[in-house]
């Protein structure tokens, strides 16, 4: 792959960041996943808004001329002529040269800023995304700024070894009783026509994929309901689904062991999931 570094594009085996770099050293570093699909982007300027929000609030100047992020991307996809994946970014604190604590002086140290590409053919046929997923519920363990896209993925991670470890596809946090999100995504129930979903506050990250889809579903006419919703109210739901960049609509069949509806992917599922494709298709660029 060619990957971009600090301004330079780069064979991925010449590209290095610092040991010192507050990324490694202390997780200081915020990143966004866009989708690639069929040469395009889908929802490319949520995820650059989302980006400068993230950087905002944890006081990183951003590091990105008005177009640039746009031409970064445009040129990753040519030099690895890449179809179907996603385009990764990173932007850290930078390298102070040393550990330590306190923030470093802006005027000095300036943001390390990677992209990279990825791979995957045949992305919109992923068996995932057209079966749907079994997911198993785990203690919400995160920080309280998870509206912030932080690179302190350790509790994700383990959250998704444990769906690993118990046969299934992923985990859903629970928080007093409600669920916040997915490891990785955004959570839905479908109950009598109408989708439930967590409202936006700082106990979730606001996904880009749900924005576009809550504004979809809305134009078809579909109800939206933003309220919390418990494990055992999904368990009794008709349907349930996820969204992210990386999953785009994929149902959800099972949690805890409970069949979800019939335990196959429901209709409204089915049917967000090709409106979301479409519509975001037709949108990206
Ligand atoms: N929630 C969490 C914790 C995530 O990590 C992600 C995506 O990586 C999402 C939700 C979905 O966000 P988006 O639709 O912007 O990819």
């Amino acid at each position: 792959r060619t990957v971009y570094v600090n301004g330079e594009y780069l064979p991925e085996t010449e590209a290095k960041v610092s040991i010192f770099d507050r990324g490694f050293v202390m997780g200081d570093a915020v990143y966004e996943v866009t989708a690639v699909v069929g040469g395009k982007l889908l929802d490319f300027a949520g995820h650059e808004a989302r980006l400068a929000r993230s950087l905002n609030e944890i006081e990183i100047e951003n590091p990105f001329a008005e177009g640039e992020l746009l031409a970064i991307h445009r040129e990753l996809l040519a030099k690895n002529e890449l179809v179907d994946g996603g385009i990764y970014l990173q932007v850290t604190r930078g390298n102070p040269g040393d550990r330590d604590f306190v923030f470093p002086d802006p005027a000095v140290v300036k943001p390390t800023v990677v992209l990279y590409t990825q791979l995957k053919p045949g992305v919109l046929q992923s068996p995932t995304g057209i079966n749907g997923i079994r997911v198993i519920s785990v203690p919400e363990m995160r920080w309280h700024r998870r509206d912030i896209k932080t690179v302190q993925l350790l509790y994700p991670s383990m959250a998704k070894m444990m769906a690993k470890k118990a046969g299934v596809d992923d985990a859903w946090f629970v928080e007093d009783g409600f669920v916040t999100e997915g490891s990785s995504n955004n959570t839905y129930i479908v109950k009598d026509g109408a989708i439930i979903t967590r409202p936006l506050s700082q106990d979730l990250l606001h996904g880009i994929t749900r924005a576009a889809l809550l504004r979809y579903a809305n134009e078809a006419q579909i109800k939206i309901i933003e309220r919390p919703f418990t494990i055992a109210e999904a368990q009794a739901a008709d349907e349930a689904f996820l969204t992210s960049a990386s999953a785009f609509v994929t149902p959800v069949i099972e949690v805890d062991g409970a069949a979800i509806g019939a335990g196959t992917p429901g209709p409204i599922a089915k049917r967000l999931r090709e409106i979301y494709i479409d519509e975001a298709l037709k949108a990206g660029i």
